[in-house]
């Protein structure tokens, strides 16, 4: 499948992926919908209505929760609709009047975050946190390989790619400290993540199968989950992560739809000792599988990881059926975080807490500096890709942000 668009066949965003995002400018200041071809973006309700597409109304609005709501059924015709005029020269007049160059539009949040939730789903991550946090107890929770772990998140400091990130005062108290002190984070981490994006609202009450998972799961972002430590581990037992990861959640500017990733679905590592329970595992073997998505993680100019998200022991399915197995209902535009990819290998740990064993072993930087944690001024960036169909790339954007320093310093 070829475009009519003038693409390298190897381009990340070819028409293997058209991923959505949420722009304004190019003669329009008002924040649409977008989609991603190339280097440029689509106009895609303006598209729409000129080439004739009568549900191009879904796109129309600032956000994706629109579109979000209405399903699979429409998010399968909406891409199928976009891949036949983007490959298709006779929609060629009618698409490249409503197609923008990235350099001259603004990205916006691209979806209004209902609900958010962060899993745990990495064994490596949680076995090297509990070392670091906990070392006088079994590294991994007694439940953890019966449920995916998760906590309720912020949804109001969810942030597009670019926002800088203030650094977060609070509490801390080192195990020796005789009190607490208040001040800015000494510890502010980064948590390479993929985020999902959830559409279809369901009823209060009424599980989602694990089976049908799938339905709901529209998208995938790239996540940072910033993360300052020493608040973190002050506050957080018993209730889990407050403060300490509230003041900020960075997601790409582009959701990837789940569809772009079939050529990427790969065996979960395994779950047979101890089998998880029947609810988790359901009778769709989609539902148990993990992605072959690549991700890099950069300090500066320095790549200092390259996580691989094929390590996670639980699948996104997994996560949105525990999510909802006591009832909890959906709503569109919920978004869940899979926890930090993290795998066996040193270069592929997705925290700092981990790359330098809680600020004890400092990573080395290109410039010739030295990080156990971040530093104000300190740029973060966070891209992935994988495997699309017909031996294409599939590229998730990136997510970037800035680190200022705290109010008041
Ligand atoms: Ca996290």
């Amino acid at each position: 499948m070829t475009t009519w668009l003038d693409l390298p066949p190897d381009h990340p965003f070819g028409v293997q992926t058209l991923a959505y995002g949420v722009f304004s400018g190019a003669g329009d200041e008002r924040p649409r919908v977008g989609v991603r071809i190339g280097d440029l973006v689509l106009d895609a309700a303006m598209c729409a209505e000129r080439a004739g597409m009568e549900s191009g109304t879904a796109w129309e609005g600032a956000t994706l929760n629109r579109f979000l709501s209405l399903g699979p059924q429409a998010w399968a015709a909406g891409r199928s609709w976009l891949t036949m005029v983007l490959t298709d020269e006779a929609y060629r007049d009618a698409v490249e009047p409503h197609l923008h160059a990235l350099q001259v539009v603004t990205l916006h949040l691209p979806f209004e975050v209902a609900d958010y939730v962060d899993f745990y789903a990495s064994e490596h991550h949680a076995s090297n946190v509990g070392a670091i946090f906990r070392p006088d107890n079994p590294s991994l929770p007694a439940a953890w390989k019966h449920l995916p772990i998760g906590y309720h998140g912020r949804a109001g400091t969810v942030v597009v790619t670019g926002t800088e990130i203030v650094r977060p005062s609070g509490q801390r108290k080192a195990p020796g400290d005789p009190a607490p002190v208040f001040g800015p984070s000494g510890r502010l981490d980064i948590e390479a993540e993929l985020g999902f994006v959830v559409g279809g609202a369901t009823h209060l009450g009424m599980p989602v199968p694990v089976e049908a998972a799938g339905e709901h799961l529209f998208g995938v972002v790239l996540l940072n989950d910033w993360s300052a430590r020493d608040i973190q581990a002050w506050e957080y037992v018993p209730l889990g992560p407050f403060l300490g990861k509230s003041f900020a959640t960075s997601i790409s500017a582009w959701v990837t739809p789940m569809t772009a990733l079939d050529s990427a679905r790969t065996p979960l590592p395994g779950q047979s000792q101890p089998q998880p329970l029947p609810y988790l595992v359901g009778d769709n073997p989609v539902a148990a599988q993990g992605f072959d998505v690549h991700l890099e993680v950069r300090v500066g100019e320095t790549v200092v990881s390259r996580p691989e998200f094929r390590d996670m022991y639980w699948s996104p399915e997994q996560m949105l059926a525990h999510l909802t197995v006591n009832g909890a209902s959906l709503r569109d535009g919920d978004l869940f975080g899979s926890g930090t990819v993290s795998g066996a290998d040193p270069g592929t740990l997705g925290s700092l807490l981990e790359l330098t064993w809680n600020g004890t072993r400092p990573l080395s930087l290109d410039d010739g500096s030295t990080r156990g944690f971040l530093q104000d001024g300190d740029v973060v960036t966070m891209t992935a890709w994988a495997p699309g169909r017909d031996g294409s790339r599939v590229g998730l954007g990136e997510v970037t942000g800035r680190v200022v320093p705290s109010v008041g310093a």
